[in-house]
Order: C-alpha cells, then structure tokens, then sequence
C-alpha cells in the first residue's frame, strides 16, 4: 500500500534513448501522474561499480560474475547452481538506488522502478521494503494516456530536476558493455582484470559450458545481462527506433565527472543462494499428451523457438505437466488457433470478404465471395486449386478494382452504400490491414433487397394512389349525396312550406 507516502521514481537510464523529450518534461510528466519526485536508477549503478571496482581491487584471481541483471542471478540459482557463489554479493543497481534514495530522502519513503524490464518486478516482489512495485514503459505510456495526459501541453521548466542529484556514467549501464566500461573509469589498479561482457540468457549459458570456476587463473569479471544488446532491447522497452539512435541519444545524454570516488556511498549486502530447479521424469504418454495440447502431433511440429520463455517445446511440455505453464504461452500454437479462427469466421460470413496485397492480388477470400463474383465456371475452376482464390487479381474478379487500388494507395478506409454496377448494387467497406500493404473488403450483395424495397416502395405509392382515388371518390360520392340530400330537403321543405304557409330556411 502507498497510500500517504511519498513515492519517488527510480527511472531506469534508458529512458534517455526512448522518450524523445526534455528531462525537465519527462520529471513533469512522472510528477502529474502524482510522484513526489524523480531519481535516476543510474545512481545505484554508480555505486555498484565503485564497489565492484573496490573488490576487483582486493580479491584474488577467479571468476566474479555481475549482479546487475535480476534475470541472470536468477538463472544461475535455478539452472546453474554451481555457479550461484561467484555472483557479486550485492544488490542490482536498481536495488541500490531504492536503498540510497531511502537514506537521502527518508525512510519512509517509497520508490517505484520504470523501465524497460520485466525481471524488476520479481525484484519488487522479493524486496518490497527496498522497491514498492516496478512499472515498465509500456505501462507507463498506458497509464499517461489513460490519464489524457497531453504531454505537449505539460509545462516543464528548470526546477524540474532529479532527486538528489543529476546522474554521471551510471548511464551507461543499459548497453552491452556499459557496466564494464564504468568500473573501469573508477579504476582497476593493476590492470589486472579481465572483463568480458555477454549479453543474451543463450549466450551466457554456453559461455558456463566446459569451465571450471575453481581453476580459473585469472582475474575475471564478467557483464552478465539476460537481454541481447543490454536493457536498451528489454522486453517493455516501448520504442520503435532504431537501437542505434536510442544507444546513441543515451551516450549524448551522459555527462562524465572529473574524479569518481573509490568509495561507495550505497551498498546493499545480498548473498545469491543455489535454489536449483527439481526436474522430474515424466512418461511417454505425458508428454505426448501434454505436445497434443499444444498441437504438437508431429517431431516437425515441435519448432524449439523459445517463444514460450523455454529453451525447447519438450522443457515447455514439463512445466505444462508441472502445472506452471499455459498453453498460451506457446507462440506457434497461439498463431495455428487464430489462423484456424480466423479461417473459420471468414467461411461462416454470410458477407463476401477478400484480402488483398499491394500487388492487387489477393492473399485470401471467402466462399461468399468467390460465389458472388465468379461465373459457375470459374468457381469450378478455383475451387479446384489448393490455394483456392490466392494469387489471382482481383481486377480480373470484381469490376470495381479502382476502390482497391485507392485504398492501398491513400490508405483511407473506403465506405460504399448502394454501389451499382451494372444490374447490381453492393455495399462495400474497404479497411487497411498494413499501410499501403494490406487491405481488408467486406462486400454485400444488396440488389435483391434493393429490389424489393423499390418494389415495396412501387406497390405503397399504387396503395397510396389507389386509396387516394377512392378517397377522392367518396368525397365526390359524400358531395354528389349531399347535394341530393340538399335538394330533396329543399323540394320537402318548399312543398311543406307550400302547405303550411310557415317560413322555413332549411340549408
Ligand atoms: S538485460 Fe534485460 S532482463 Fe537484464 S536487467 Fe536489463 S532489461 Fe532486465
């Protein structure tokens, strides 16, 4: 719970390359979505390097490997145990940032993470005290936009600064190398380190195959990130542009101070415990059970693509088995079940639906709509093929190619009502898919209803003219009785006026 806290933001560095704005906006975006303040994550970086630095200076040859990445330690406890004690004993940078914002600002404060990582929120869960929650940039960008937040609007000016201070080559962290290249900067006094960095979880643990950690003769320290390239290609990293612009608008946003000190102001103690993972042997007919869920029938069919988080389909079946995975994880079988219902929901349309590319070809198209445009022998002729409609022009089909073809062109979507074409008339809705790649046409035939509503409409105005001469003619009739009504009242009258010598006025 935050409430009646003050709750500061531990902003990861790659914020720099992602968010193309000002620092002083970024802060005042952070403080309208009601955060007292915001600090950078670089800081905690920093101090992880100077105590690494530190240490690499006072220990021994053998293997140190970075404790900077949540995903990495986490890997090594489960999966490579053996390997758990030649972690650096202290905590991520992130981590570290939330401790020393906490003896700057107050123990009572509460610091949440935003970045481009997943891993931070395990982080959160195992340190509530430290971090209170951990957002990524994705959800961030949600949550501006679920707060209408207009960030061209937001009025950002230079009181708007991190907390407690600016940053320095803490920055560097997000990208492959970063980590390393700043403990150098705080000194290595012998030179006596070899530093290696490696960033993919795939990488990393080949580079673990065939080494012996006890018999290492060197002094080496080894940048270990989870993400390929470093956290700049995290998993929420919200961003579209290049990774050369996002690397290079990072390193523009550093700035290097003139001495880094040799001791850290921040150290949060942490030991890396072995928690291996138990594997359990599974039967034959569990496992082929458990592939069948997931629509593997076939050894072909198992594509081994780490899609799901594991390194094979048969790892991916054991934690099926073991209750602690879904079938949704798996990304080809999540693809086979849309394509089948999508497949199946363009058959049952009643409404003529057709795909096509920016060749004018058509990539996919219903029975409808082979049947609304196709002579009874073409449709035998298409029917025949695998591919069905695939591949053929679609000005050769429809008479009305111009629709497509401005649709792919201007990329506008195309709305049609009562579009006659000869002796037929169709509603047409012509939709993009890709820009200028792919457009999507939902075609209905309404001639026939077109038709009976013309001839509703006929009939109704012979109706109305019919009742509108009858009309007319019971007026006349009510008007021709009248006037004999009138007369023959007349004659009456006169004759009784006649004999009785009364004046009567009968009208
Ligand atoms: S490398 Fe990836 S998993 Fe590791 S800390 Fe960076 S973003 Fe997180």
């Amino acid at each position: 719970m935050l409430t009646g806290k003050k709750v500061y933001v531990s902003l990861a560095p790659s914020w720099a390359g992602v968010y193309d704005f000002s620092k002083e906006k970024m802060i005042a975006v952070l403080k309208k979505l009601g955060f007292a303040g915001v600090s950078e994550t670089a800081l905690g970086a920093q101090e992880v390097s100077i105590q690494t630095a530190k240490k690499l200076n006072e220990v021994d040859a053998g293997l140190y490997i970075s404790s900077a990445c949540p995903v990495i330690d986490d890997y090594i406890r489960c999966y490579r145990p053996e390997f758990a004690k030649y972690i650096t004993p202290i905590a991520s940078p992130a981590l570290t940032h939330c401790g020393l914002l906490k003896d700057k600002l107050g123990d009572d404060i509460k610091v949440v993470f935003i970045g481009p990582c997943i891993a931070k929120k395990n982080e959160a869960d195992k340190h509530p005290d430290l971090m209170a929650a951990a957002l990524t940039f994705d959800e961030l960008n949600y949550w501006i936009k679920e707060e209408f937040i207009d960030i061209e609007k937001i009025e950002a000016n230079s009181t708007y600064q991190f907390v407690p201070e600016a940053a320095y080559e803490g920055s560097l962290y997000p990208i492959e190398g970063g980590m390393n290249e700043t403990i150098k900067q705080v000194g290595i006094k012998n030179n006596d380190v070899t530093f290696i960095a490696i960033s993919s979880l795939e990488d990393f643990d080949k580079a673990l195959q065939n080494i012996d950690p006890t018999k290492v003769e060197n002094k080496i320290f080894v940048e270990a990130l989870a993400c390929s390239g470093g956290c700049i290609n995290g998993p929420s990293l919200a961003s579209e542009k290049s990774k050369i612009l996002i690397t290079s608008d990072i390193y523009a946003n550093i700035q290097y101070r003139e001495e880094i000190p040799t001791e850290p102001r921040k150290v949060v103690p942490v030991e890396y415990v072995p928690d291996p993972v138990q594997k359990t042997e599974y039967t034959m007919e569990q496992v082929t059970k458990a592939l069948k869920k997931i629509s593997k029938h076939t050894i072909e069919d198992e594509l081994n693509c780490s899609g799901c988080g594991y390194a094979s389909c048969r790892e991916f079946v054991n934690a099926l088995i073991a209750g602690d995975a879904e079938p949704s994880q798996c990304v080809s079988y999540m693809r086979k079940i849309a394509v089948r219902k999508a497949a199946a929901m363009l058959r049952c349309m009643p409404s003529a639906v057709v795909i096509v590319d920016s060749n004018m070809e058509i990539v996919e198209a219903n029975d409808s709509f082979a049947h609304m445009f196709l002579t009874d022998e073409m449709y035998e002729i298409f029917a025949s093929r695998p591919e069905g409609l695939a591949g053929a022009c679609i000005d050769r089909i429809v008479s009305f190619p111009e629709l497509f073809k401005s649709a792919l062109d201007t990329g506008k979507e195309i709305h049609q009502e009562h579009y006659v074409i000869k002796n037929k008339v169709y509603d047409i809705s012509i939709f993009t898919i890709e820009d200028n790649e792919l457009i999507g046409a939902v075609i209905s035939d309404v001639t026939r209803s077109e038709m009976d509503r013309t001839k509703i409409a006929r009939r109704a105005r012979e109706v109305i003219t019919k009742n509108i001469a009858t009309v007319q003619e019971i007026a006349s009739l009510l008007g021709e009785h009248m006037v004999e009504t009138e007369l023959l009242l007349s004659s009456i009258a006169e004759d009784y006026d006649t004999s009785s010598g009364v004046d009567t006025d009968v009208h």
